[in-house]
């Protein structure tokens, strides 16, 4: 005889800070005050990593040198989104993964600006290959919707 599952509904619903460390610090900084995105680079592959971390993942040695990049670069997935997702903007929205000039890896934020009128036209014109901008927001605070991506 097979035992019962209990299940017990439950809820989390928790606000906190943490400290963002010292890679991550020094982006989300030069991000709000002085609209400039910062990879850095691997001290042993010499990748660029966007958004930056304090190790390679792929050779696992420190980080090292700070490398500005974009403000221009090249998409490498998307997504639209066409149902509420809690924290989101109202949809349809897209998102993609962007490889900023300079950069070996690509970083995720919203794409503005978009025609969402015929949601085909809207993918095609996202395809991957596709170049885009940043557009960085007038009041930033420190945080990666600081900016966003534009078409070219
Ligand atoms: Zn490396």
């Amino acid at each position: 005889m097979a035992e019962e599952l209990v299940f017990i509904p439950g809820r989390w619903d928790i606000t906190y800070n943490y400290a963002a460390g010292k890679v991550s610090s020094k982006f989300f900084a030069e991000l709000r005050d002085n609209k400039r995105l910062m990879g850095i680079k691997c001290s042993r592959c010499g990748r660029v990593m966007m958004p930056p971390r304090g190790f390679c993942e792929r050779c696992f040695a420190p980080a090292g040198e700070w490398v500005e990049v974009g403000p221009e670069g090249t998409i490498q997935a998307f997504t639209i989104t066409v149902e509420k997702f809690e924290g989101n903007p109202d949809p349809p929205f897209a998102v993609a993964y962007v490889q900023l000039d300079g950069a070996d890896t690509a970083m995720l934020n919203y794409v503005r600006g978009l025609d969402f009128s015929d949601l085909n036209r809207a993918a095609e014109s996202l395809r991957v290959g596709t170049r885009v901008r940043v557009v960085y927001k007038e009041q930033r605070a420190g945080e990666v919707t600081d900016f966003e991506y534009e078409l070219v």
